[in-house]
């Protein structure tokens, strides 16, 4: 969900260039709103990959229409940019009702809740994205709304304050989380469907980008969707973004057609490389290696060095950097596997680890 304090990523924040590229953060997403919005799926069909999330999400959703009523509470849990607000836009879709949008660090108070609470309408979806930054109170308000359906209404102030219970219409909450760790557990037991989101393979990414450059108006040659594909650290709004950039390219360079050397060409000039890892990534990978002798490092260190909120880092880098098997999390701290070594060019040293993502 674009929200307006996209945070930037960089240690150093003078390439602005960079800045617009790293297009998830911990916090907030995404900085262009209104061309994500022009990429989003509506429908459910629409949506590409996860299949089997989908297949769930499509007989949860039968089920509630087959019974008119509306569905229970959903949480949408993984990385950021992976899908969790077009989902919730897309279930409200299908059901067609409203939905209203609201994020965890937009409610400072419980009494922000309860008013959004007390407007909803009969069967409305209220989507809260970053769930697990509600303040405690509004948590607590939150599970009792969403297992009763009723909101206790605080009136007056001090010894002689009372509060009024108010009975809510039935409605549907989703919540989206990137750390699900963090949601306690009376909050969590209250989601009848859980879903979590996973990094996109290539093939996936690349029928998504073959959608968006249509969209979009963009001809890609056979080959390119894969090259921008591998380069997206398998999330949809990085490949939508990088696409976009190659688009650029395309206009300056007045290309009816974009060939795969473009694509390449474009994304070099941004500093993706052919992992798809980032400046952030890479600072990340280098500062495990060269200040800590491969670690292990702990978060607070690491991000230190890279000059990036530890929640960043561990939110936006790290899954990607352990799924691709160049860093393992370990109860001492963070380690560089020999995969990672080897990426920037150096000898991995005796026993560095090795890459075990393949075996998962
Ligand atoms: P999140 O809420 O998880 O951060 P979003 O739902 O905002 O991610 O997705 C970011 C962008 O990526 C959206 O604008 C949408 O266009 C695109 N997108 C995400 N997942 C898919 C998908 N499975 N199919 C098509 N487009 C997608």
């Amino acid at each position: 969900m674009a929200v307006d304090d996209f945070d930037v990523f960089s240690a150093d924040n003078s390439n602005a260039n960079e800045e617009s590229l790293r297009m998830v953060s911990a916090n907030a997403v995404g900085n262009e709103p209104v061309s994500d919005e022009e990429l989003r799926p509506h429908i459910l069909e629409g949506f590409i990959g996860q299949p089997r999330l989908k297949a769930q999400l499509q007989l949860f959703l039968d089920a509630a229409r087959k019974r008119d009523v509306p569905p229970d509470h959903i949480l949408l849990a993984g990385p950021p940019g992976l899908g969790k607000t077009t989902l919730a836009m897309i279930v409200a879709n299908e059901l067609g009702v409203p939905i209203r949008v609201t994020s965890g660090p937009a409610i400072q108070h419980a009494g922000d809740l309860a008013s959004i609470l007390s407007s909803l309408d009969a069967g409305e979806v209220l989507f809260i994205d970053e769930i697990h930054r509600l303040p405690r109170a509004a948590e607590e308000l939150l599970y009792i709304a969403m297992e009763d359906f009723r909101v206790d209404v605080m009136v007056g102030k001090g010894p002689g304050a009372s509060s009024i219970p108010l009975t809510l219409p039935r409605f549907t909450v989703i919540g989206a989380t990137t750390r699900e760790g963090m949601l306690p557990s009376p909050l969590r037991a209250r989601f009848g469907f859980t879903a979590h989101l996973d990094f996109y393979p290539t093939e996936e990414l690349e029928k998504l980008i073959e959608r968006s450059a249509n969209v979009l108006g963009l001809e890609l040659d056979e080959g390119s969707a894969h090259q921008l594909a591998r380069r997206s650290r398998g999330t949809p709004r990085i490949a939508n973004r990088l696409l976009r950039r190659v688009r650029d390219w395309a206009i300056v360079h007045d290309l009816d057609i974009v060939e795969p050397d473009d694509v390449k060409e474009a994304l070099a000039l941004y500093q993706i490389d052919t992992e798809g890892l980032d400046r952030l990534d890479i600072a990340v990978l280098n500062a495990i290696i060269r200040n800590f002798n491969g670690g292990p490092v702990g978060l607070n260190n690491l991000s230190a060095m890279v000059g990036e909120e530890a929640e960043t880092v561990e939110t936006v880098c790290e899954p990607y950097l352990v799924r691709e098997g160049f860093m393992m999390r370990t109860p001492k701290g963070r380690v560089a596997t020999a995969k990672a070594w080897e990426h920037l060019g150096l000898e991995p040293p005796e026993g560095a680890a090795a890459d075990v993502s393949k075996l998962f």
